[in-house]
């Protein structure tokens, strides 16, 4: 059986350790604002900005809620983040993904100041990871390649396969793995023979949105396994990309759903709220 990475312990003692400097911060008489935008009501998003503004409570920031209705226009959006940007009391600015269709995302996030963009999503912060200069970095891979630091799993000249290419995480997560000087293969849903390239990762990054996709003939004996996918089964359980069961006994390592990945996203955007003061 696998070693398990446990995302849930590895993302508590971060928060901890982000506790402690927000405390340090407020003694130095800086507090940290963050301000989180929700429009519509969708139980997933909703349940996300829960855990987000509990993860703020826990450690000391103070999070300010915008809860917008679903026919909010883009123009009244684009005024709230406006005057965010300009508000000096706010540090850091989160509008909850996917918006409504009538609301372009990408003019979204390209409104948000660069300063205050603690989910990395602004083409400024992903320019800046891409070239290795100081910004934010978009959470959920930069949570990977903490968990694989903390879990004493070595990235450095180790075959790295991302399964997916999308914007918030196979494609910066193949720039941080490029960072840590893997050597880096990143695969779509035009890739041919996918199971053939998967087989040669050391440590396979899953993140393609499909439910137990990647079984044991995807995986070399002895990989680590990264699982970022999540999806809510029909018995109500959340399951991943990996079919987790399939796979653990062939591989070294693997991030369990839930408690793997997805506790990392979280403490990943602390971190970078503490960035912002
Ligand atoms: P996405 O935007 O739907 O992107 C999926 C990517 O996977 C695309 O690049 C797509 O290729 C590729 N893909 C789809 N089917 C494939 C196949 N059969 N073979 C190879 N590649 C395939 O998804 P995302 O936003 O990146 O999210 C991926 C998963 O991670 C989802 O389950 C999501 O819920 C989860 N997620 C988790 C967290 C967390 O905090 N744990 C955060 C974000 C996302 P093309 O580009 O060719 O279409």
């Amino acid at each position: 059986m696998a070693k398990l990475i446990d995302g849930k312990a590895i993302s508590a003692q971060l928060k901890d350790e982000l506790k402690e400097k927000v405390a340090q911060l407020s003694g130095m008489g800086k507090e940290i604002t963050l301000a989180v935008i929700q429009v519509g009501a969708d139980p997933a998003s909703s349940v996300y900005v829960r855990n987000k503004k509990n993860a703020c409570a826990y450690i000391g920031i103070e999070s300010l809620s915008y809860e917008l209705a679903e026919e909010t226009s883009q123009e009244e959006l684009l005024a709230l983040i406006v005057r965010l940007n300009q508000n000096e009391k706010v540090n850091g600015i989160l509008v909850q993904l996917p918006l409504p269709g009538h609301i372009d995302e990408d003019v979204i996030i390209k409104a948000i100041a660069p300063e205050k963009d603690v989910d990395g999503f602004h083409p400024q912060s992903v320019g800046a990871m891409s070239i290795g200069q100081k910004g934010f970095l978009s959470c959920t891979p930069a949570g990977v390649i903490e968990l694989l630091k903390r879990s004493g799993i070595e990235i450095e000249g180790k075959e790295c396969v991302v399964v997916g290419r999308s914007n918030i995480v196979g494609k910066p997560m193949a720039m941080l793995l490029l960072r840590e000087n893997a050597t880096v293969t990143v695969t779509h849903s035009r890739t041919k023979n996918l199971k053939e390239v998967t087989k040669r990762a050391d440590i396979l990054i899953a993140a393609l949105g499909k439910p137990k996709f990647i079984k044991e003939d995807f995986v070399k004996e002895g990989a680590v396994v990264i699982d970022v996918g999540i999806h809510r089964q029909e018995n109500g359980k959340l399951c991943g990309d990996v079919d987790f069961d399939n796979v653990a006994d062939k591989v070294s390592a693997i991030t369990p759903v839930p408690g793997g990945v997805g506790p990392m996203t979280i403490a990943m955007l602390m971190k970078n709220c503490v960035q912002s003061v």
